[in-house]
C-alpha cells in the first residue's frame, strides 16, 4: 500500500527533525538542527514560532513539570519557553567536542534518551545515553555512527533504536523499572535503494514508522516478523523523522532536510525541508513526558 503527505508546512528547513507532538496544546515542536532552532507550530493557525539557540540542537520532547528537556551539541538542558531560559543539566561528552547529540525521545517511564554522533560521520565514537529521572547520565550503546530513532513496544518490553549508516533497526529487551537493556538483535533490515533508516515512530498496532534518508518514503515496517506493509511517498528525497499528532493521534507529521543537496536535486524538490501530513490510517502510541 502506497500513502501519500501533504505539505502542512513550507519550514525551508535546513536540517528539519525531531518533532515532538504537545498533545496538552496540540501542537508540534521540532528542531532545524543546524539553524540551531527550535520550533514550535501550531497546526490550527499554521504559524511557526523559533526559538534561537546557541549551538545545534538535536532533540526536544516535553517535559512532565512544564518546558521541555533538549539536547544540543554540549549536552542535556532545560528549556522554558515563555522565558526562553535554558537550565544546563549536564554533558557526557565533554571529552569529545567533535561530538553533538542527535535523535532523543523518552521512555515510558519517563527518562530522556538521547544519542550523539560525530559531526564528520565517519567514526563510530557515538553513543547513547538515558537522562533518568534523577538527573543522572548513563551511557547505555557504545560504537554508534549516527544515533537516531527511538521507539518502545506497546507492551513496553522492547526498545528499538537505529544507528543509520548500519541499514537495519535493532531492538532490546527493555525493562521499563531500571531502564536497562539486553539482547540486542536486528529486526528490520532496510532494502538496497530505500534511503537509510532515520527517526521513526510506532503506532498502537506496535508497528514502526520509519523516515528513510535518500529514500523519499517513510515506511511502514512490522518489526516482529520484519515486513514491510506500506509506504508513504513524499515528494522529497531526504524525509528526517515522523510522529503522530492531532487529537486522535491519527494524523502523522513528517520533517525534512535540504542540507548537503545538490543544486540540481534542490531544484527537483522544491518543498525540501518542508513539513508534512500523512493520515495513515492508524493511530500512534502513547508520547511519554520527561518525569525528572
Ligand atoms: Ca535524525
Amino acid at each position: 500500500m502506497t500513502l501519500t503527505a501533504e505539505l502542512e508546512f513550507d519550514a525551508r528547513a535546513t536540517l528539519g527533525e525531531g518533532p515532538c507532538w504537545d498533545a496538552h496544546t496540540q501542537r508540534l515542536y521540532w528542531v532545524d538542527i543546524e539553524k540551531h532552532q527550535l520550533h514550535l507550530y501550531d497546526p490550527a493557525t499554521r504559524t511557526d514560532r523559533s526559538f534561537a539557540l546557541a549551538q545545534p540542537v538535536g532533540a526536544a520532547v516535553l517535559r512532565k513539570s512544564g518546558g521541555l528537556m533538549l539536547a544540543l551539541q554540549q549536552g542535556f538542558y532545560g528549556f522554558d519557553p515563555d522565558s526562553e531560559t535554558l537550565t544546563h543539566l549536564d554533558n557526557p561528552e565533554t571529552h569529545l567536542p567533535e561530538n553533538r547529540f542527535n535523535d532523543g525521545k523518552c521512555d515510558p517511564a519517563g527518562r530522556f534518551w538521547a544519542g550523539t554522533m560525530p559531526l564528520c560521520e565517519t567514526k563510530d565514537c557515538g553513543s547513547l545515553y538515558m537522562l533518568d529521572t534523577d538527573l543522572t547520565v548513563h551511557q547505555k550503546v557504545t560504537g554508534v555512527r549516527i544515533s537516531n530513532g527511538l521507539a518502545w513496544s506497546p507492551d513496553e518490553r522492547t526498545m528499538y533504536y537505529v544507528d543509520s549508516p548500519t541499514r537495519v533497526v535493532t531492538a532490546f529487551a527493555y525493562d521499563k523499572a531500571t531502564g536497562a537493556i539486553a539482547n540486542r538483535r536486528v529486526v528490520i533490515e532496510i532494502p538496497d535503494g530505500m534511503g537509510y533508516p532515520d527517526g521513526m515512530s510506532i503506532d498502537a498496532e506496535g508497528m514502526l514508522w520509519i523516515a528513510l534518508w535518500d529514500g523519499a518514503a517513510v515506511g511502514r515496517w512490522n518489526p516482529l516478523t520484519g515486513a514491510l506493509l506500506a509506504q508513504i511517498s513524499m515528494p522529497v528525497s531526504r524525509p528526517t523523522s515522523c510522529v503522530f499528532g492531532g487529537k486522535d493521534l491519527d494524523e502523522l507529521y513528517i520533517t525534512s532536510a535540504s542540507t548537503r543537496l545538490s543544486a540540481e536535486l534542490l531544484a527537483q524538490q522544491p518543498l525540501a525541508g518542508g513539513i508534512f501530513k500523512c493520515r495513515p490510517g492508524v493511530r500512534g502510541g502513547p508520547a511519554w513526558e520527561f518525569a525528572g
